[in-house]
């Protein structure tokens, strides 16, 4: 669809977004974005007819909105700009979600602007041929475009990691970073350096639940379910919470008042903090003192929970929390040695052997080593697998890498398979001729009466139908379809985010070197992965060196095809079971 030319009324909309948590809200109001937006208009003469403000929290987008601009641009057809900000607010989801945006703006006739000048209009690839193709309109700036993407991605994820790295810290010390347990209210205090942090205290009404379930149960005459009932007639009250609107943000109503349960009973009696000792994952299970006001005595906690849980000092001091029923303990199976299949021998290139020995002191020492006809190699497990773990934590993958190679990928497949097509429709054009040609013998053959030349004429028939064999051979077949590139690069990214995991974590054989084969394209041995010089496949190969050069990365991928599809299409079929949902 043509556009406006800057001399006729053109007509745009405006895409404002604000994030709704705090940690993103820096830099640019709405106010600030809507006069960057309305500059921007005015030097290109669009005239906007219509804002939309667009609340979005962390990577999540709230699709209300842009649904709501889509409708009204369908609507007004004479509208032909979508103005934003700029791109970097606009792609905090990643690439998938800017580029599906972009190509449904693309569609309508609408082109997307944004304030800070990196898009630039799309053109059509084959316009001297007038013909047009999705894949064929790619704007100048399509992969500064997905680099932009991607890279906004990896920063929000930067601002997530940071902020809760600071929350991790501050429970760490006991502060209260979420909302307070039932029989606790949050205040903020001022600390000795001058910082507001939060802790709790008790609650005027909610702790005298509390002390009362423990006294009860510590008591031991009645039942969980006669304690909850007790607590009930004592005028409990469960906290209620806000509803919030997901759209405007404002309180739409309460949660349900319920009523105490022997299960909550029984779950609210087993937390330490309710003698005044924090355990949180995000402390790695250690136990601290919280800078609070307990409800209720180390004493009371104790016995309440009649050695199921016992809260204890060690000799330093600290605090420490025991769990002794057995539901609690955590079996985790450790298979050991597993790397011993995947990496091999430096000398003689077989995979290494494992075993432990018992030192003096009665503890038992791993060991990787090799001695098959050659002098004995071995390393200790711990020191082995730290190598191993160092290495692949360096494979992981670069900001903006992943979701530019994907295009990458995209891009060279609708290449290949355009002249997969061309090069099929030759092959079928050749096995034309061939059986046209066959026919014509086979005529012959029909009408041939000297024994010489029928031997002849047979032969050449049976060549015939190797030639048409052979040709059917040479046919080009996609092995893998766009779903499939999708699938892998799900697979991909999320092994590239921590790639020591899936390989540390592994039970089995078949599960290791399944992981193995997706990174190395030949088994490394140990040196190799010392000196970081592995063979790695094309996926870790480009990571590695990047940034690259797309047009680089686009030939060599290209170049590479062939082996690079098989990967793929292997790597599908071998991790069906992963799920893939949004994470
Ligand atoms: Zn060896």
């Amino acid at each position: 669809m043509p556009r406006p030319p800057a001399d006729q009324q053109r007509l745009g909309v405006a895409l404002l977004r604000v994030s709704t948590e705090k940690q993103f809200q820096e830099g640019e109001s709405i106010e600030a974005q809507r006069r960057k937006v309305e500059f921007v208009a005015k030097r290109q003469h669009i005239d906007i007819v219509s804002f939309f403000v667009e609340h979005y929290s962390g990577r999540k987008t709230d699709r209300r909105t842009l649904d709501d601009m889509f409708a009204f641009l369908e609507a007004n057809k004479d509208v032909s700009f979508v103005l934003v900000g700029d791109i970097d607010r606009l792609t905090r989801g990643g690439t998938e979600i800017y580029l599906a945006l972009k190509r449904r703006l693309y569609e309508m006739g609408v082109e997307l602007i944004d304030t800070t000048g990196i898009i630039q209009p799309s053109r059509n690839r084959l316009e001297h041929l007038g013909v047009e193709y999705s894949w064929a309109v790619e704007s100048p700036s399509h992969y500064a475009e997905i680099f932009m993407a991607e890279k906004a991605r990896a920063e929000a994820s930067d601002i997530l990691t940071r902020t809760i790295g600071e929350q991790i810290q501050l429970t760490r010390q006991g502060y209260q970073v979420r909302p307070p347990n039932y029989g606790y209210q949050n205040v903020k205090i001022t600390t000795e350096d001058g910082k507001k942090k939060t802790i709790m205290e008790p609650h005027p009404e909610q702790a005298s639940f509390i002390r009362r379930i423990f006294q009860l149960r510590a008591e031991g005459k009645t039942t969980d379910e006669q304690i909850a009932q007790h607590v009930n007639a004592m005028g409990y009250k469960s906290r209620v919470r806000r509803v919030f609107d997901p759209v405007t943000r404002k309180v739409v109503g309460m949660t349900k008042q319920t009523k105490m349960t022997a299960k909550q009973v029984q779950r609210l009696v087993r937390k330490p903090i309710y003698c005044g000792i924090r355990l949180e994952a995000w402390n790695n299970g250690v136990p601290v003192e919280a800078p609070i006001e307990p409800l209720v005595s180390v004493h009371l906690f104790n016995a309440a929970n009649r050695g199921e849980v016992v809260v204890s000092k060690q000799s330093d001091g600290s605090p420490k929390v025991s769990y002794n029923s057995v539901k609690y303990k955590n079996h985790k199976h450790n298979p050991e040695f597993l790397l011993r299949h995947v990496v091999l021998c430096p000398v003689c290139g077989k995979p290494f052997l494992a075993s432990r020995s018992k030192s003096k002191s009665g503890k038992y020492h791993g060991y990787y080593h090799c001695s098959r006809g050659h002098k004995h190699r071995g390393y200790a497990k711990a020191e082995f697998e730290g190598t191993v773990a160092n290495y692949l934590v360096s494979l992981q993958a670069k900001p903006g890498f992943l979701g530019l190679f994907r295009e990458v990928v995209r891009d060279v497949w609708i290449q290949k398979n355009r002249a997969r097509f061309e090069a099929q429709r030759t092959v079928e054009d050749q096995i034309q001729l061939l059986q046209t040609k066959q026919a014509s013998v086979i005529d012959k053959l029909a009408i041939c009466s000297s024994p010489i030349v029928l031997k002849r004429l047979e032969n050449e028939v049976e060549e015939i139908e190797a030639a048409i064999e052979e040709a059917r051979k040479a046919a080009p077949n996609s092995q893998i379809n766009e779903a499939d590139i999708d699938r892998f690069f799900q697979i991909a990214k999320m092994r590239m985010e921590h790639p020591e995991q899936a390989i540390l974590n592994a039970v089995a054989k078949p599960e290791i070197e399944r992981d193995w084969g997706f990174i190395f394209e030949t088994p490394p041995s140990i040196e190799e992965i010392q000196n970081g010089t592995p063979q790695l496949t094309l996926l870790y190969r480009f990571n590695r060196d990047f940034p690259m050069d797309e047009r680089q990365m686009v030939a060599h991928t290209s170049l590479h095809w062939n082996t690079f599809e098989c990967y793929l299409a292997e790597i599908i079929s071998q991790f069906p079971g992963l799920n893939l949902g949004d994470r």
